[in-house]
């Protein structure tokens, strides 16, 4: 293939920006905020679902709150109508105030059980809201951060994207200067290496960073300028520069 020296010299400025504009990508791939935007995203449903999960509770237990001050009430009314009865001397029989008198001391043990079982439920009931409220400030604190993270992330890519449209423009212009031919061997092996021409320069291809050695020189420096010619190593263009050596 053939080309004038001036245009193989173009292939290097487009080389250059493809390598900006890899080096574009990759970095709005790798940018720290995607990740932490990530993280801060994950621990957010986190907090979502173990809040789902205390709500739940906190029905469950307020529930359980109000049968057990049910339970007390309907014994203690038992209570106070076996006190009524006893008090009001409508007892005669000595076995039934006998059975009255352990009625009443029985249920007053479960009086003292069902009181310690609400007790039990409030209890819980309190670590559930404080535990309700901590996740909600956590979430609260969370939903900032991530705006803040937000915020960071898309002053980037906008950055990124404005340099990627400049370098595409200037990759554009210049693409369209070099012949058919050159273009799509050169785009083949960008496909394939990333960049697909590197120069040469005092022996050395920038492509590789191997030195040529003295033969492969030699017929370098005989073949005439305007022959494409390529890296015998990483096969990618190779463009003679002033600095050849
Ligand atoms: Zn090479």
């Amino acid at each position: 293939m053939k080309a004038s020296p001036q245009t193989q010299l173009k292939l290097l400025e487009l080389a250059e920006l493809d390598s900006e504009l890899s080096r574009l990508d990759h970095r709005r791939r790798t940018l720290p905020e995607n990740a932490e935007f990530e993280r801060a995203e994950q621990r957010d449903a986190e907090l979502r679902d173990e809040l789902a999960t205390l709500e739940a509770r906190d029905a469950d237990l307020t529930r359980e709150q109000a049968k057990a001050e049910r339970d007390v009430d309907q014994v203690r009314t038992r209570i106070e109508r076996d006190r009524t009865r006893l008090d009001a001397g409508q007892v005669s029989s000595p076995k039934e105030l006998e059975n009255l008198q352990s009625e009443i001391v029985s249920l007053g043990r479960r009086q003292g059980d069902l009181e310690e079982v609400v007790l039990e439920v409030m209890e819980q009931l309190e670590e559930v809201t404080r535990r309700r409220g901590a996740l909600s400030d956590e979430r609260a604190e969370l939903s900032q951060r991530r705006t803040g993270i937000g915020a960071r992330r898309d002053a980037a890519f906008a950055e990124i994207d404005e340099q990627t449209g400049k370098a595409s423009d200037q990759r554009a212009s210049i693409a369209a200067e070099l012949p058919g031919d050159l273009l799509s061997l050169y785009d083949r092996l960008r496909a394939q290496h990333t960049v697909g021409a590197a120069a040469l320069r005092h022996g050395r291809c920038e492509g590789c960073h191997l030195s040529l050695n003295t033969v492969d020189l030699a017929r370098i420096r005989a073949a005439p300028p305007d022959e494409v010619l390529r890296c015998e190593e990483c096969r990618r263009i190779l463009v003679r520069t002033s600095g050849d050596g």
